[in-house]
């Protein structure tokens, strides 16, 4: 490949290449609704037919649906959740944690998420699974582990697009602010690596080789979107670095699910994990569990159940 560039081996960037794109982002959360077929998708999510296919294609390929023709008689296929994607629960729920934290969204304040195992409504949150403490972002160490290589990948994504999500008539947009912070592939890699420390514009740069001019567009959406507040490090000329906020520290269990998935899914040489992340709270490696805050249950998709009210 003549137009690529190598970055440092990461879980959560293979994640994102195969299905971080605004998209294949909204087209999973829809068939975790249960909606399936082509026509249901293109109406819920206003998105045309072109790019539809186009990414029902992609998430075929990279195994996160399976397509099955109807034998009940409309002939019209239905798209299903594989072993790989229905994995992809956990990031669904801390998805909608976040959302919940820093958005008032009428038609997901109107979803109630009841746990089966203990009948109670619950909201989910993450904790390490060694010391039941919750997860969060400052706790967080890292150093390489047995797959810390370097990452081959290309510069053009083909799953490109150009539209805000805040103009998607999604009815079930159950995270689309989410969606629209991290469904670009600069702005997730740029808030993944602040989590490792880096706060200026150069050290961005040297891990991700894109333009200057995307780069501080990026950044500059992520102040407005209030992940990042800027601190000026010099004055003469001024320069400045990007902090995490609150708001932005909170997408770390996101983003962790997301590792813990790339661990499990995109690992195509067999090397193992390509960082170890240790919990400093209790010194173990983080293995995060998603949990019911009411009974402290590790959700599983089929125990959960979504009501709407209406
Ligand atoms: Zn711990
Ligand atoms: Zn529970």
């Amino acid at each position: 490949m003549s137009d690529g560039f190598t970055t440092r081996a990461s879980s959560i960037n293979r994640a994102l290449d195969q299905i971080g794109d605004k998209w294949c982002l909204l087209i999973i959360q829809e068939v975790l609704w249960g909606i399936n077929s082509f026509n249901e998708m293109m109406e819920a999510m206003g998105v045309s037919r072109g790019v539809l296919s186009n990414r029902l294609k992609w998430l075929q390929q990279v195994d996160c649906l399976r397509r099955e023709e109807d034998t009940a008689g409309s002939r019209r296929p239905r798209y299903h959740l594989t072993s790989k994607s229905v994995d992809l629960y956990d990031s669904a729920l801390m998805a909608i944690a976040w959302e919940r934290a820093w958005y008032q969204t009428p038609e997901l304040d109107r979803v109630e998420l009841v746990h089966l195992n203990c009948d109670r409504a619950f909201s989910p949150e993450m904790r390490c699974a060694a010391c039941d403490e919750l997860v969060h972002a400052d706790d967080a160490s890292y150093s390489p582990g047995p797959g810390a290589t370097r990452d081959l990948r290309e510069k053009k994504v083909r799953r490109r697009s150009s539209i805000s999500i805040g103009e998607i008539p999604s009815k079930r947009a159950l995270y689309k602010n989410l969606i629209n912070v991290v469904g670009d592939r600069w702005t997730s890699n740029v808030i993944a690596l602040s989590y490792h420390g880096f706060t200026r514009f150069d050290q961005f740069h040297q891990e991700l080789p894109v333009a200057t001019n995307i780069l501080s567009d990026r950044l500059k959406f992520l102040v407005e979107e209030g992940i990042f507040e800027q601190v000026a490090y010099q004055q003469r000329p001024r320069r400045f670095e990007y902090h995490l906020t609150d708001k932005g520290k909170g997408l770390f269990p996101w983003f962790l699910t997301l590792l813990q998935w790339g661990d499990r899914w995109c690992d195509p040489e067999g090397l193992g994990q390509p960082m170890v992340v240790t919990h400093k709270v209790c010194g173990n490696p983080l293995r995060a569990e998603v949990r019911c805050d009411q009974c402290g249950g590790v959700l599983r998709a089929h125990e959960v159940r979504f009501d709407l009210g209406d």
